[in-house]
């Protein structure tokens, strides 16, 4: 019997991308695909047989490792910074309190994260508060327990003006402001527009009013920003229009916060080759702008960092649950099968994989293509396959198109990163959602969310008593 020949494949994703994925073309050198049989030292496959699959793993030492490599690369150059961990990337109680034990504060955007904050323990003076709606009955408990209310709309100003206005001490708060880079998009649902002065009126009429100190001007220009100087320009920006407060109320402003964005090394679908720059790009850009303020008027700098430091921590272990698109009587070469389909077909022939997981679990594949590994070796060829998910609906789809060698059913596949949002984002659909286990420092793996099951999907469920049944009539 002739091996079988593999026309080269160019996928419209191999076709976007350059020299870094040519290297994974099984034509460019030999014919092997990297592979993931372990995870911080931990065997997939052991993981599966242990929690489950789907299965979320996180690793503490990746994400300590880049906490610590993000606290040094902003102290070494800006050492008044505080750092503050988004809770809406990964609010998990166990990923929360490794962040916190580095040093982290909190930084919420709504009622809900406020109350996981305070419930982990971190009191309130150590919590920034954003978000675009915050009602009243938790603004009062974050004023009174000293948080940052970080004020994101004129309504917002009144209503807290109206809380403080029988209190005998002032609260400190900041406000959210949207400047205009040069970037797209601009994020201008968010805060007061720097541009035609409605953030310098904004600070001061909180200036004017004696309950109330203009402890931060804040800025968070979007999520996944590729470009270090976007923060010097917002850095800036911010700088001026402190120093124009401070000319028009003697109140200078002691900290400005630039919130998050920083990007991790997931990779955006439709954009060509590009490289993510180190944190310390981003440092040395916002420490390029604060530095050249005289030393005594240096603001403290805060940061609230989410996708950056979690991203890269997090996998989803997933198994194959059909091969679809072939008619695979005698053929294990996916490949052969979809030259001569796809002749006819063109894309609808590619061939691919059902797993056990949907995007309800990795809502960010919408916007990164993420990366999939097998966790078996193979010398296989790959090929361009659609990695499709559990979902009964017909956008659920992981991976469009990627290269992967011939896998059975039960063959489990290793998805990075995931660990930004996804656990956060992951809707309740049709299914339990996953366990979720850390593997610590010592490489032990413990479970820090368990596997949903009917009576937690219930239990805020009510069915009225006339609904009951209490007989079977079918
Ligand atoms: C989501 C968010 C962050 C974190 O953004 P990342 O891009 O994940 O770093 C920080 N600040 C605010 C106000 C946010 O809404």
């Amino acid at each position: 019997m002739t091996a079988p020949y593999s026309p080269p494949v160019i996928t419209s994703e191999l076709g976007r991308s350059g020299e870094a994925s040519a290297a994974r073309n099984s034509l460019s050198h030999g014919l092997r695909t990297t592979h993931t049989d372990r995870i911080e030292g931990v065997s997939v496959e052991g993981l599966v047989e242990k929690f489950g699959s789907p299965l979320f793993v996180f690793s503490e030492r990746v994400l300590r490792d880049s906490a610590r490599r993000a606290r040094k690369a902003f102290e070494s150059v800006y050492p008044n910074t505080v750092f503050a961990w988004s809770y809406k990337t990964n609010y998990l109680g166990a990923i929360c309190n490794v962040l916190h034990e580095e040093g982290w504060i909190a930084e919420v955007v709504s009622d809900f994260e406020y109350q996981k904050a305070r419930r982990a323990g971190i009191p309130g003076r150590s919590i920034i508060y954003n978000g675009p709606h915050k009602p009243r009955h938790s603004l009062e408990r974050a004023l009174s327990e000293g948080a940052v209310v970080q004020i994101d709309n004129w309504d917002e100003l009144g209503l807290i003006e109206a809380i403080v206005a029988e209190r005998a001490e002032p609260v400190n708060v900041g406000i959210r402001i949207w400047v205009d880079t040069g970037l797209a998009p601009v994020w201008s649902k968010f805060g007061f527009a720097l541009g035609n002065g409605e953030a310098r009126r904004a600070a001061q009429r909180i200036i004017s009013n004696p309950r109330l100190k203009l402890h931060t001007l804040h800025s968070h220009i979007g999520t996944y920003i590729l470009d270090p100087k976007a923060y010097a320009v917002t850095a800036d920006r911010i700088l001026a229009l402190r120093d124009h407060i401070e000319a028009q109320t003697d109140h200078l402003v002691p900290c400005i916060n630039l919130g998050g964005g920083f990007p991790s090394n997931s990779v955006l679908h439709g954009l060509p080759d590009y490289s993510v720059p180190s944190i310390e790009a981003y440092a040395a850009a916002i420490a390029g702008v604060l530095n050249k303020l005289p030393r005594a008027r240096r603001p403290q700098l805060r940061l609230e960092s989410g996708r950056h430091l979690v991203d890269e921590a997090g996998w989803l272990i997933t198994s194959v649950v059909a091969v679809k698109g072939a008619d695979r009587a005698g053929a294990t070469d996916l490949s052969a099968v979809n030259a001569k389909a796809s002749l006819v077909l063109g894309e609808h022939a590619r061939g691919g994989y059902v797993v056990d997981a949907g995007i309800n679990l990795l809502y960010t594949a919408a916007w990164y293509r993420i990366g999939v590994t097998p966790a078996r070796a193979s010398n296989l060829p790959p090929n361009a396959v659609r990695l499709y998910g559990c979902l009964c609906m017909n956008i659920d789809v992981i991976r469009e198109s990627v290269d992967l060698p011939p896998l059975e059913v039960e063959d489990r596949l290793v998805l990075h990163p995931v660990g930004a949002y996804n656990v956060t984002q992951s809707m309740q659909f049709i299914a339990f959602r996953p366990a979720v286990v850390l593997i610590g420092v010592d490489g032990r793996a413990e479970v820090i969310r368990k596997r949903e099951e009917l009576v937690d999907v219930e239990s805020c469920e009510m069915v009225p008593t006339r609904l009951v049944r209490r007989e079977s009539s079918l």
